[in-house]
């Protein structure tokens, strides 16, 4: 029969279950209705007590880590917690909210137990097999997944599930305090505020006249057979200083980051034009590197005058997708306009 554990953790107010957890606590208490499973659900708190009365008529068995060591977010102590928590059930399947502070633990604590994970989970059913549903591109392809491997992590989104609430005729379920028996790794990273970025500092910039658009061709290797992401990057930031245009970039080229190539620091998924990435309205738009596929293209209906650098004569911006193509290394262009801006002051 299979286990479930839903961990949780408290807000930003430290007293109180944030309403991710109490979604995951419903959707445990849903597949663990489904699945006749047993369920037991884990806090990570400073002091649980508070947050485990919201718990009431949950679950049988209530867990915490709890300490001073668990009142911020942190990688270290999160992840140690939550690996602590498994082993004192080791359930089959893990439910836990997609927040900010589990995204960034559970897949080291599904790796520590030899676990696999799944995230963005919208909902799970339960028939045959336990399978859980997540949206890839943004809502365009829904897929369920069924996995053998246990234990199996699901993170799920916010708003997917009510929220618990407690039971008034219930009792309240003993708390069940678990010690860290290995001490805590060297606790390095205390949350001592929050600084946002300097405006200027920021390359999404909607009111810009203009669009700047880096594609994957920045990235790649060049005619004398080398990369040059280093001049590249340089090159970008030197032009976007000095026109004050907005940054967007190809998918190719924020993707492959995570494929361990040589990527432009600056840019993330935020920077994605397209169809699964965002289409500014600018009044107009200037590709570098960039091919032109309609999936990009898309996402420029609203940037009035488009045009185009590309090495490639047959690129899509060349087959009647840009305004003006400029078959030309974008290296030498950008790097000519850049040294015309500086000269103009
Ligand atoms: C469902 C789906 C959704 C997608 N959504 C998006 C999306 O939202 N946004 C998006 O961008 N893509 C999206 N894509 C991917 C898209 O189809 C293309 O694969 C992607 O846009 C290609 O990126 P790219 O042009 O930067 O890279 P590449 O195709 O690798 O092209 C690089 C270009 O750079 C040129 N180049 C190289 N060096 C130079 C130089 N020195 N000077 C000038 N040119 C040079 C090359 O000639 C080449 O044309 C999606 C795909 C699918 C299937």
């Amino acid at each position: 029969m299979e286990s479930i554990l839903v961990l949780t953790h408290v807000d930003e107010s430290g007293a109180a279950l944030s309403k991710g957890s109490l979604e995951a606590v419903t959707a445990g208490r849903e597949l663990a209705a489904k699945l006749g499973a047993e369920l037991a659900i884990g806090i990570v708190a400073q002091h649980a007590t508070k947050a485990a009365s919201q718990l009431v008529g949950a679950a049988k068995r209530v867990f915490a880590v709890q300490g001073d060591a668990f009142a911020q977010p942190r990688f270290a102590s999160d992840a140690a917690a939550c690996e602590a928590l498994w082993r004192a059930t080791e359930p089959a399947i893990v439910l836990a909210p997609h927040s900010s502070r589990f995204a960034r633990v559970m897949a080291a604590v599904a790796y520590r137990v030899g676990g696999a994970i799944d995230t963005h989970v919208t909902a799970i059913a339960a028939a045959e097999n336990i399978e859980a549903t997540r949206w890839f591109y943004r809502q365009r392809i829904e897929s369920a997944v069924t996995r053998d491997k246990r234990p199996w992590f699901l993170l799920l989104d916010a708003g997917t599930h009510a929220a618990f609430a407690p039971s008034s005729s219930s009792e309240a379920s003993q708390l069940e305090e678990i010690s860290i028996t290995a001490p805590l790794p060297a606790i390095r990273t205390e949350v001592t505020g929050i600084r946002a970025p300097k405006q200027d500092a920021v390359t999404i910039r909607p009111e810009a006249k203009l669009l700047f658009v880096a594609g994957a061709g920045w990235t790649k290797k060049q005619p004398d057979g080398q990369i040059h992401t280093d001049e590249a990057g340089h090159l970008i930031l030197g032009f976007l200083g000095a026109t004050g245009a907005s940054l967007g970039s190809s998918k190719s080229l924020v993707d492959q980051g995570g494929e361990g190539h040589s990527v432009l620091p600056f840019l993330t998924h935020l920077n994605q034009i397209g169809q699964t990435g965002a289409t500014p309205r600018h009044p107009k738009g200037l590709s570098t590197c960039c091919h032109g596929e309609e999936p990009h293209v898309v996402g420029w209906r609203f940037i009035a005058d488009r045009r185009a650098i590309s090495l490639d004569p047959n690129c899509g911006w060349a087959r009647g997708k840009a305004d003006v193509v400029y078959i030309a290394d974008a290296f030498q262009v950008i790097g000519k306009l850049n040294e015309l801006l500086a000269a103009k002051g």
